[in-house]
């Protein structure tokens, strides 16, 4: 009840914009991903490929998957097969990868470019000049789409610091997304996690990841 009433109030803070729910269920164990699915969710996040792997394994195959969580190269072949979509793209090499994998699989994967946008250190991602290479330097790659951008806010209580970090994300997004080609088209931009999805949404996300409010 507590699971339900839980996605309900996210919900209702999400409606009247595009902002779509990630339910992120990395830590939590498969019965539980399987009540959430039980209660009509099909979208979750994971940032381990391993963990994502085998709890794709153990659940329904209409669950959507998405990867928020940093990606190493030798890694994009365990999820080929079936991921939605790579939240945390950031290397022209990892995108090769891939390409490289979907293409085995057959299938076109949805990536996002992961841009740096927080004052902490730890955080990955693109800066603004490596996100235009990329860009430039991709049309060989037939197996990919790249269909919007990703980030993540210092961790926080100052909300303006937070905010401010979203609307540069947005700003970033304006600049690119007329870039159009055969495997770029920019329409998505993944910010805001369960302390700050509100302020996220009115900055222009359009993704959410959500976990510890869901499950709270
Ligand atoms: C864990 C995680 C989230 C969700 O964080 P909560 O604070 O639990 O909502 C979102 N995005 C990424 C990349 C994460 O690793």
């Amino acid at each position: 009840m507590q699971l339900q009433k839980n996605i309900k109030t996210i919900e209702e803070n999400l409606s009247g914009s595009d902002c779509k729910l990630i339910i992120v269920t990395k830590t939590r164990p498969v019965e539980v991903l399987q009540e959430v699915y039980d209660l009509g969710y099909k979208t979750f996040g994971e940032n381990r490929v391993q963990e994502l792997v085998s709890k794709y394994e153990a659940l329904p195959k209409d669950i959507e998957w998405h990867l928020i969580g940093h990606l190493q190269s030798n890694k994009v072949k365990y999820i080929a097969p079936f991921i939605s979509l790579i939240h945390s793209v950031e290397s022209f090499e990892l995108l090769k990868e891939i390409d490289k994998q979907a293409l085995k699989h057959n299938r076109i994967i949805n990536c996002l470019l992961q841009v740096y946008i927080a004052k902490e250190e730890t955080k990955f991602g693109l800066s603004e000049p490596e996100l235009v290479e990329i860009l430039n330097n991709i049309t060989s790659f037939k197996n990919i789409k790249i269909v919007g951008l990703m980030g993540m806010a210092t961790n926080t209580e100052n909300q303006e610091t937070v905010r401010n970090e979203f609307k540069s994300l947005k700003n970033l997004f304006d600049k690119v997304k007329n870039i159009k080609t055969e495997n770029i088209d920019l329409t998505e931009i993944s910010m805001g996690m369960s302390n700050d999805y509100i302020i996220a949404k009115e900055e222009g996300s359009t993704f959410v990841r959500v976990g510890s409010a869901v499950f709270a």
